[in-house]
């Protein structure tokens, strides 16, 4: 085998909002860009959520001087958002070393020409988000992550950092002191790569590809998470994933006016299925459930709207598929029996419910209160006025990963992760607006500890470089069975008998081994790591008996509802490693800290 080899001091993996940041700030620290290497899988600035993804405005939390509720505790009130509404399963010191730099990471992107919206009095304009009592989202608009990705895109070009594009990492390199490079596979010509480095910094974000539907652009395959996992880092909530209804065509989150809009929700047969699944509610109660849905995506256990998740996967399972109609209203809507709040809201936006346009139409209340949102799909193909919209649980956040302390190391020497890659900074849920954050925070940090480290070991060289192995089915039909077998047992509705049997299926996946097919080499190779991730997903889902954040576990298929959350036994969080060949897992106890309020 033929092998390209290259050395730097600092190896940053993946280009997206965290991988950059750590590069800029490796840069800086070693006084010189050109001993940092970026690698990035597809083009720099074209391949990653911070670059590709949007929604309708898209957060960045700020504890800024004149945030809500103000004073010098402002930061605590931050903090405790993340750490208390990530259900009690992330590090509590994680969560402060955010809350504390939040506002030095924004004023760095405002520097680097991140246009954040600020109002006629001159302040950055603020608002309220999901899992937030205060209003602390920074914003751009629709587009604040790919404002984020080019303007540090532009700063690794100005200053010169070197970037190669089309490579994939595969494995990472262990010595004897710890991590020292990786091997990369060339995208474009198959060339085997080995990358020495003082040390590596991964930030390869999520893994929506393990999904048939996820809200990622496409390749988001997780695959720092395996070849950390390889080497025998810690990993640490990776039962934790933010899955919520998307229209299955665009791939746009149903939230917010979508739902307040009640079209009829029904399955292929043309049947509002939702009564039958909440059948313990009036029908009033099912529509007003629907209404406050727009305000609680993804699927939580503690928002009793996760109901409607449910009910949909489970039609899904059944083999039905699941539409939004906003032609006309739903057969139980009777305005005069609705929740008054519905009707004043309405009100609030301008809309008066006597009027029998709107009042008649689930489509002409969309029109009043987000014609975006209908001109947004009509451009992608989906005209509300003549197509139903067609919609499933899509997964859209990880907010697990390999696990990290509040200098961005995780548990080997030489390796650090930031963003979406890294773990323990987010629980069960992660409140809106604390990603784009957490990748500039740790982004930062974990640049300027590896400079250190790298100044420090300088670049050793390794034994034994491992082949990438080649006997199996081929990777694309893998890929799409594990697809089907995560969307299947791990989405919304868990179960103990489901995860069993996904794991079965998964070990075999394994057994089988896959084979390099006209996808190419690093396909294949992060097909394979596809699969270990897809194992600890599910053997952590498995073990973390109880319901959480968003992990809904039911004790048996046809259970209604979840188990409860058990404080008593599970508010810890699971970490995994390789032990001696072996996928270890183990109940551990979070970092707590005094400035929690709640007596634990
Ligand atoms: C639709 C949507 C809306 C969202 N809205 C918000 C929001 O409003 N607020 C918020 O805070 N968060 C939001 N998030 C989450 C947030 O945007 C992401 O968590 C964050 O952008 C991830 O940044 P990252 O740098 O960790 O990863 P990414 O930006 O995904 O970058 C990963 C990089 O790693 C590279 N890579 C991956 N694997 C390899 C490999 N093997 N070898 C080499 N390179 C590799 C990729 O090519 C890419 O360059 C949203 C996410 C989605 C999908």
């Amino acid at each position: 085998m033929e092998v390209v080899e290259f050395s730097c001091s600092v190896l940053v993996i993946g280009a997206g909002g965290a991988g950059l940041r750590a590069a800029l700030a490796a840069a800086k620290e070693l006084g010189d860009p050109r001993e940092v290497l970026v690698l990035t899988k597809g083009e720099l600035g074209r391949s990653g959520v911070t670059a590709l993804s949007c929604s309708d405005r898209m957060a960045f939390h700020a504890t800024l001087l004149h945030t809500e509720p103000g004073g010098p505790d402002a930061w605590k009130y931050h903090a405790e958002d993340i750490y208390m509404g990530g259900g009690e399963v992330s590090d509590a010191d994680l969560a402060e070393t955010l809350a504390r730099r939040s506002a030095e990471a924004f004023y760095y992107l405002e520097s680097l020409g991140v246009p954040f919206v600020r109002r006629p009095n001159g302040l950055p304009d603020q608002f309220v988000t999901d899992g937030s009592l205060y209003a602390r989202a920074c914003y751009t608009g629709p587009y604040t992550a790919n404002h984020i990705e080019e303007a540090l895109v532009g700063e690794v070009r100005r200053l010169g950092v070197p970037v190669r594009e089309h490579t994939a990492v595969v494995e990472l390199l262990k010595g004897k002191d710890g991590v020292v490079g990786a091997v990369g596979v060339d995208e474009e010509t198959g060339e085997n790569l080995v990358f020495w480095a003082g040390a590596v910094v991964l930030a390869t974000g999520g893994g929506g590809e393990l999904f048939r539907l996820s809200a990622y652009p496409p390749e988001m395959t997780g695959s720092g998470y395996a070849v950390a996992y390889r080497v025998g880092a810690e990993l640490v909530n990776m039962e934790f994933l933010q899955i919520g209804l998307c229209s299955v065509a665009t791939k746009l989150a149903c939230s917010g006016s979508l739902l307040r809009a009640l079209p009829r929700v029904v399955n292929e047969k043309g049947e509002e299925f939702l009564y039958r699944y909440l059948s313990d509610l009036s029908p009033e109660e099912v529509l007003g459930m629907l209404f406050c849905k727009g305000a609680s995506w993804p699927a939580m256990y503690e928002e009793p709207t996760s109901r409607i998740d449910i009910a949909a996967e489970r039609e899904l399972d059944g083999g039905w598929r699941v539409f939004l109609d906003y032609s006309r209203n739903p057969e139980a809507l009777d305005w005069a029996r609705m929740d008054p709040e519905i009707v004043n809201w309405y009100k609030s936006k301008g809309v008066d419910l006597s009027d029998p346009e709107p009042a008649g139409s689930p489509l002409a209340r969309l029109l009043r209160i987000n014609p975006q949102s209908v001109e947004w799909l009509r451009e992608r193909s989906v005209d509300l006025r003549r197509d139903l919209l067609e919609i499933a649980p899509a997964v859209q956040h990880f907010q697990g990963g390999v696990k990290i302390g509040p200098d961005a190391r995780t548990s080997l020497p030489g390796l650090y992760a930031a963003g979406e890659a890294a773990g323990g900074q987010h629980g069960a849920k992660r409140p809106g607006g604390n990603s784009l954050l957490d990748g500039q925070i740790f982004g930062r940090i974990a640049g300027e500890e590896a400079a250190r480290r790298a100044r420090k070991v300088g670049t050793s060289a390794l034994e034994e470089l491992k082949a990438l192995k080649g006997n199996g089915r081929p990777a694309s039909e893998v890929r799409e069975e594990l697809k089907a077998i995560m969307s299947k047992y791990a989405g919304v509705v868990r179960t103990e008998e489901g995860l069993a049997e996904g794991i079965e299926l998964i070990l075999k996946l394994k057994e089988e081994g896959v084979a390099v097919d006209d996808q190419g080499p690093a396909f294949a190779a992060e097909t394979l790591g596809m699969i270990d991730v897809g194992e600890m997903i599910l053997r952590a889902a498995r073990m973390r008996r109880e319901s959480r954040g968003c992990h809904l576990f039911f004790r048996s298929p046809g259970d209604p509802l979840p188990l409860p959350r058990d404080d008593m036994n599970w508010r810890r969080y699971i970490v995994i490693s390789l032990r001696e060949g072996e996928m270890h897992l183990e109940a551990q106890e979070p970092v707590r800290q005094g400035w929690i309020k709640r007596p634990l």
